[in-house]
């Protein structure tokens, strides 16, 4: 039997972004796993959760027994699918196919039933902070050879420049944003690439539920015209039924599910065909184990994966994503957020990425090395979260 001997996390701080990484050892030598944790926001809760919880609770126990293991993580707590516990399963989910792929002596996309694609297709950024940026930006990416490209007002400070009423005295600070002016605007950025760009790259934009949601029915509809390949995050998870109001109204394709936790999220709005691609992040609902289950759920339904793939996710993360995508029928597109220098310093096996696609590596399991002694020059970054307190031009907050 393969014992379980050992479970920490680690939180560090490469490229800017706290992450956390799970390893798991096992009483073979030199056979362990790594997986993300990542929660960057809370990251020292998950890291309790892990090494405080999860881990007297599976130690000594069998590593191949991964779903055994994931119905106990999940369940043992009694209260379940919040982001914090969550992530922490996930860590030691991922870490426990990184093992069984070692096992097995195969990557895991061949563990999932093979590749049926050689290759992952990307999305990437054109972020700024005028419409000359953006499009600028995403020549650029043209030029690089992506096909798929995210259009987008980034850093978030962008968005105040949008303002068409000024704030009331002793407004507090954030990150404010004119929501009618912002639809205006986005239109007019998507009219103006199209003019420049032509039809032919795939367009995409993330709303991040930062309009009001009868609004946000309003702007899929005006973007209809502008042939997008998703328009994403339209509305907050209190906010999901207007789904259905959208698809009543037109056809621009609708991509979801960042914000989502819990299954009861995404139930409804896969079996009523009510979005277009499922794009939930692994480790914020528990990991590989129930999003390989969400993929196939999604593929009766006809639905398309793009798993959310920001900077806050750790290598392991994305490469978990990728191997599901390589093995699903029904993938449909990966966001790439790249990796900075320091990252190839704590990470090896980081996937290669060239014109438009991502390519991982064949070794065993995830083929993902994590230098814990590396990662100390790298030690997490303590400040309070600001882009998430995010306000509307009278000054109060609103759901980012
Ligand atoms: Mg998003």
């Amino acid at each position: 039997m393969i014992k379980i001997t050992d479970v920490k996390a680690y939180i560090t701080c490469p490229d800017g972004m706290n992450l956390v990484v799970v390893r798991v050892d096992t009483n073979h030598p030199g056979l362990y796993g790594f997986g993300c944790a990542t929660y960057t926001q809370r990251c020292k809760a998950v890291q309790t959760a892990v090494e405080e919880y999860i881990k007297p609770l599976i130690l000594g126990r069998n590593a191949e027994e991964i779903q055994e293991l994931w119905s106990l993580m999940y369940h043992n707590g009694y209260w379940r699918n919040g982001p914090v516990v969550n992530n922490a399963v996930a860590g030691v989910d991922m870490a426990l196919w990184d093992i069984k792929g070692k096992v097995a002596n195969m990557p895991v996309y061949s563990l999932l039933g093979g590749k049926c694609r050689e290759g992952i297709a990307l999305y990437s950024y054109a972020n700024g902070s005028s419409r000359e940026e953006i499009l600028e930006e995403a020549e650029k990416r043209m030029d690089e050879g992506f096909h798929y490209i995210r259009l987008q007002y980034f850093p978030m400070k962008g968005y105040s420049q949008m303002q068409r009423e000024g704030k009331p005295r002793n407004a507090k600070n954030g990150f404010y944003q004119d929501s009618r002016a912002y639809m205006q605007e986005i239109v007019g950025l998507f009219e103006n690439a199209r003019d420049s760009l032509g039809f032919g790259p795939e367009l995409i934009h993330d709303v991040h539920e930062r309009i009001p949601a009868a609004d946000a029915v309003c702007l899929a509809k005006e973007m209809e015209p502008l042939k997008l390949f998703f328009l994403e995050d339209l509305f907050a998870p209190e906010q999901y039924e207007y789904y259905q109001h959208v698809k009543q109204v037109c056809t621009t394709p609708l991509a979801h599910g960042e914000l989502c936790t819990n299954p009861v999220e995404w139930q409804r709005l896969i079996a009523g065909r009510l979005i277009d691609f499922i794009r939930i992040h692994f480790s914020m609902i528990g990991g590989l184990t129930p999003s390989l289950k969400l993929a196939h759920f999604s593929e009766i339904f006809g639905i398309r994966t793009a798993w959310h793939g920001p900077t806050d996710m750790n290598p392991v993360g994305h490469v978990a994503q990728m191997h599901v995508g390589l093995a699903s029928t029904n993938f449909g597109i990966q966001e790439w957020s790249g990796f900075g220098d320091a990252m190839h310093d704590v990470f090896e096996g980081i996937p290669v990425v060239d014109k438009g696609y991502a390519y991982v590596n064949d070794k065993p399991g995830f083929g993902v090395e994590f230098n814990a002694e590396q990662a100390k020059k790298y030690p997490p970054k303590e400040e309070i979260v600001e882009w998430t307190q995010f306000r509307q031009t009278d000054g109060s907050l609103f759901t980012p």
